[in-house]
């Protein structure tokens, strides 16, 4: 039975909330069982009538509830969108013409990956093809509306897409519904997303009188400041005045989560209501282990083959592994497949006797080579991480295939509540994430290693009860365990909000102090990015968004790079900084075999020997140019050469690029094709954005490169290092994770421009080692796992600081 709270002032139909008594809807479409199974299923009636009934509906059920894929559908099923709004004033449904606005229903993820695979999922059960009632909006991938004008009736979009679509339609006119999915990660454009949603839902709110919700605001001293409130008042009027005009529905909210934090959301959507959904969780045992491990990717080496050597495989028998990134989680792939090998040739014992892994659980740091028992070969690795292309994530969720006994999945918090596994049950928890942090004393942000907290802890615990008692190993101590914070704080207190800064003056909300964030950043990081955002140009000295600032937010990209992509007019090497900037938005160009040691027939260097040939002496934005122009170069020698062989697999549907990213040369180059191909795809979109506005998207500056390293400075300009004097002696210890000898000269640590701090070049940049180290780099990344590095970097001229 759900546990219903209504609020005290429910919208439509005004009667107040009766517990749940309504039977379940009738389900059409495929996979019919699986969803009658389903918890959320019980409560369907329950949740459609909520929604009708308020504005604000929070759901707070278990991760694998079906919360996001069907909690949509119902709304959908049930036609309560297709109600006009004078029907749903007027509480009744029928003869009244369908409306034009409000039929949409759009669900928003914090991740890219999530909402391509609900959307795939959820056009499956409706036994739709993707993209016609059911579709995605991520950045650089949409395949809504594929059969016509607003035609796609659930969209899941990354929760950034529809912050974007809020600049140009700040009424969302759309939508009926949002659903906030995932609300407790507490993402940064999430929550700027229940303020922009709480804003659009006043302005729909169809009562005679609104009450006057600006008395409650705090009135600042400065006259100024009281100008900029009453400018955004403003447009609030404007926005219900333009509401009223079209007829527009209501709009109607509904929070989703696993864990809540319920007064927050509470006090934000007074009025809301909350209906929570039991799970289906069996229980878990936790372990914790009982030292501190230095090396937790060892430690998690060790704790995996003893799970596989001690208990039984088959079904529901997965594993997975928390780790903090791509990196570790490759490490961890290589290692395993490598003693799994070993497992194999030993078969000194009887595979159907398997231990109690518990008992073992104590010792696991040590070594695994004593005594090991053959057990099978037939494990699946599997890794997940954001950035990782959406058809390798997919192994992870698809069945085991033939011949395989367990899953072994690496993920990294990614796994914690944004997606369902199915079939796990063990966990084992490092108990780390990486997270981007902004200090605002020195306005720098990076991406940090960092405790995760208990409710992260809970979650990623609760993954191995979902289809039968499971097992969480925390490779941390109990002691570590109470001290970790209780929950993550949000990411809009942590974050350069330059961006966000920039989406809201585009909104026309002109002072982001008055803004409603569920949780208010402080004064000083909204300084800081003002800061920003004048020193790129973005607004003036009155804080107004000038006209370059608004080029800027014309571009999906941070106001750092859509300030590179529009410099790059001026130095007349627009072709170029295209390529760089959607190199930069694909990741994983490089693929490095065997990383951590385990070399696979010398296959790691000849990896990095390939990798050497596109090298530029100048850094890494060179480099990256030289792989796509190399790539390009050999897609044109491909097409002229092999013409005939191409046209005919084209004509079975494939394209070109697509049918390079997986030739010959990107294998002989170790270059990830499908970044690749996703780079260029990026690139062309870019490309009709900067077409859009005005530039001369052919403007090259060919062979003149010193124009386009000038570009590049005058783009980067504020993510400047300067090395420091007498530091070209320095050693670093050797990263484990990086090929190379035991100690690397570091040949130099850089002081930032801004901030002050410390760096040194990361290894896994070409300038990385560089004798004589360059006097002056701009970088893309600042990293912090053992110490602070600098990533992405470039050499510039000290002098082109200055203009
Ligand atoms: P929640 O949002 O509550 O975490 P979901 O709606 O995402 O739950 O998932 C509900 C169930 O639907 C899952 O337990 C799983 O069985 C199934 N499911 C979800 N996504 C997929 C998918 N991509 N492939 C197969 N099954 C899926």
């Amino acid at each position: 039975r759900s546990h219903i709270h209504t609020g005290m002032t429910a919208d439509f139909g005004s009667k107040k909330h009766k517990k749940s008594v309504l039977s379940p809807l009738h389900l059409k479409g495929m996979f019919i069982n699986e969803r009658t199974n389903l918890p959320v299923y019980q409560h369907s009636a329950d949740i459609v009538h909520l929604i009708s009934n308020n504005d604000v509906v929070l759901v707070v059920a278990e991760t694998g509830s079906g919360k996001s894929t069907q909690i949509p559908a119902y709304v959908h099923e049930s036609g309560l969108l297709k109600i006009s709004a004078k029907a749903a004033a007027a509480n009744v449904s029928s003869h009244l013409p369908k409306q034009k606005y409000g039929r949409t229903i759009c669900v928003t993820q914090p991740r890219r990956v999530a909402a391509i695979t609900l959307a795939k999922r959820v056009s499956e059960e409706m036994k739709c093809i993707p993209g016609t009632i059911v579709g995605h909006r991520v950045r650089f991938d949409d395949t809504t509306d594929v059969k016509g004008h607003n035609t796609t009736k659930i969209i899941y979009a990354t929760d950034g897409m529809l912050l974007r679509e809020a600049i140009s339609d700040p009424l969302l006119k759309r939508y009926g519904m949002i659903a906030l999915d995932e609300a407790h990660e507490r993402s940064l454009q999430t929550d700027v997303l229940f303020g922009v949603v709480k804003r659009a839902m006043a302005a729909r709110k169809r009562e005679p009188e609104r009450h006057k919700e600006i008395e409650n605001v705090q009135l600042k001293d400065d006259a100024d400041e009281t100008l900029y409130f009453e400018k955004d008042e403003e447009i609030l009027i404007r926005m219900k005045e333009t509401a009223v005009a079209l007829g527009l529905p209501p709009l109607r909210v509904c929070v989703m989560s696993a864990t809540l934090d319920v007064d927050t959301f509470r006090s934000f959507f007074p009025g809301s209501s909350m209906i929570k959904i039991p799970g289906r969780q069996y229980p878990v045992q936790v372990v914790h282990s009982d030292q501190i491990y230095e090396d937790y990717i060892d430690a998690a080496l060790n704790t995996v083959i003893n799970i596989h050597k001690n208990t039984p495989d088959g079904d529901g028998s997965d594993v997975l592994v928390f780790l903090t990134g791509q990196d570790e989680i490759e490490d961890l792939a290589s290692l395993l497949k490598r003693h799994l090998e070993d497992l194999k040739n030993d078969n000194s014992v009887d595979q159907n006797v398997k231990g109690d892994v518990v008992q073992n659980i104590k010792g696991i740091g040590t070594s695994i080579n004593s005594g090991c028992s053959m057990i099978t070969n037939g494990v699946l690795i599997c890794v997940l991480y954001a950035s990782l292309p959406p058809e390798q994530q997919m192994l992870a969720f698809r069945p085991k295939p033939k011949g395989c006994s367990r899953k072994v999945i690496l993920a990294t918090n990614i796994a914690e509540t944004s997606v369902t596994l199915d079939g796990i049950r063990y966990v084992v928890d490092c108990g780390k994430h990486k997270s981007r942090e902004y200090k605002s004393s020195t306005g720098m942000e990076s991406l940090v290693v960092s405790d995760i907290s208990k409710a992260q802890a809970a979650q990623r615990m609760g993954r191995a009860g979902r289809v039968s008692e499971g097992i969480c190993l925390r490779l941390y101590t109990k002691e570590s365990y109470d001290l970790l914070a209780e929950t993550t704080v949000p990411e809009i207190l942590r974050v350069n909000l330059a961006q966000v800064v920039l989406q809201l003056k585009s909104m026309g909300i002109h002072d982001p102090r008055s803004f409603s964030f569920l949780t208010p950043p402080s004064a000083d990081s909204i300084r800081k990015s003002f800061e920003v955002l004048a020193a790129l140009g973005a607004i003036d000295e009155s804080m107004d968004l000038t006209d370059y600032g608004k080029e800027m937010s014309q571009l999906p990209l941070d106001p750092i790079y859509a300030n590179l992509l529009l410099q790059s007019s001026k130095f007349e090497c627009v072709s170029e900084i295209l390529t760089v900037v959607a190199m930069l938005s694909a990741e994983n160009i490089f693929y490095h075999p065997g990383r951590g040691g385990d070399d696979q027939g010398g296959l790691a260097a000849r990896g990095a020997a390939a990798h050497r040939r596109f090298a530029s002496y100048e850094g890494d934005l060179p480099t990256l140019l030289n792989v796509y122009n190399a790539w390009r170069k050999e897609a044109s020698y491909t097409r002229t050469g092999n013409l005939r062989k191409t046209k005919q697999k084209i004509s079975k549907g494939k394209s070109s690029s697509a049918l390079l990213s997986h030739g010959d040369w990107c294998t002989q180059n170790f270059i990830n094709g499908r970044a690749l191909t996703r780079a260029h795809d990026v690139r062309s979109q870019l490309s009709d954005l900067c077409s859009r506005l005005g530039m001369d998207i052919h403007s090259s500056c060919s062979s003149e490169m010193t124009t386009f390293y000038r570009c590049i400075c005058a783009g980067l300009f504020l993510q400047v290092a300067s090395r420091l004097p007498n530091s070209s002696q320095l050693q670093v210890k050797k990263n484990s994770r990086y090929n190379g000898a035991e100690t690397i000269p570091s040949r130099g640590h850089y002081k930032t421009k801004i901030g002050g701090t410390i760096v040194s070049v990361h290894p896994s940049s070409t300038l990385f080692g560089r004798n004589p180290a360059p006097k002056c780099v701009v970088y893309t990344d600042l990293v912090h796992t053992t110490r602070m590095y600098i990533r992405g970097t470039t050499q510039i001229r000290e002098e082109w600081l200055n203009g």
